[in-house]
């Protein structure tokens, strides 16, 4: 075992009413978890990359061994995407700070942004995320990733996230993602976004 499941940071109802506790519990208990289980399991025949850091080892996906490296980029992705979704979750922060300053005038406002944003996660075809990310040029940027491709092997700073897998939202918006995406921006750690944004742009 080489990486661990890192701490979920909130009690599973700590989102509630707009993520529901089962579906937190579910998904840090047995889906991050799955996907660290099968990371580590992936690098068992790599005791090289199992010492570091799991960001580095998905930023660059073309140094990953040929055996398997679809495995490593799946489940080393799924466990940095997840890691780092958990911890830009909070219910009652505020959006301000320097990322509010920037995405009004990326954006032309929040709500041009949200619009923007939404739009990118509900129309993400199949599983994957969506993404406010700080690219190449120091500049803010949404985007989509399918399954768990992370935007750091696009030399893209995760700044914000939204994770669209159907077992992000299933139990308790079926079918219903817009429903979701909307309860999402009442979960925003803006707090961590803003922190994000000010390493990111160094
Ligand atoms: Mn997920």
């Amino acid at each position: 075992m080489t990486y661990n499941l890192p701490p979920l940071g909130h009690e599973y109802d700590a989102l509630e009413p707009f993520i529901d506790a089962r579906t937190m519990e579910i998904h840090y208990s047995k889906h991050h978890k799955a996907y660290t289980d099968k990371l580590n399991a992936a690098l068992d025949i790599h005791p090289k990359l199992q010492n570091g850091n799991a960001e580095n080892l998905i930023s660059n996906p073309n140094a990953l061994p040929n055996e398997n490296k679809q495995a490593i980029i799946n489940n080393g992705g799924g466990y940095v995407n997840h890691t780092f979704f958990w911890q830009i979750l909070k219910v009652g922060t505020v959006f301000k700070g320097e990322v509010a300053e920037a995405i009004k005038k990326s954006f032309g406002g929040f709500e041009e942004f949200k619009k923007k944003f939404s739009e990118a996660a509900t129309t993400l075809f199949g599983s994957g995320w969506a993404w406010l990310v700080l690219n190449e040029k120091k500049e803010l940027e949404i985007i989509q990733t399918k399954n768990q491709d992370s935007p750091l092997a696009l030399n893209k700073k995760p700044l914000l996230c939204i994770d669209v897998w159907e077992h992000a939202y299933y139990l308790k918006y079926q079918n219903k993602r817009p429903d979701y995406v909307e309860a999402f921006f009442n979960v925003i750690n803006w707090d961590k976004v803003n922190e994000n944004f000010v390493k990111a742009k160094r």
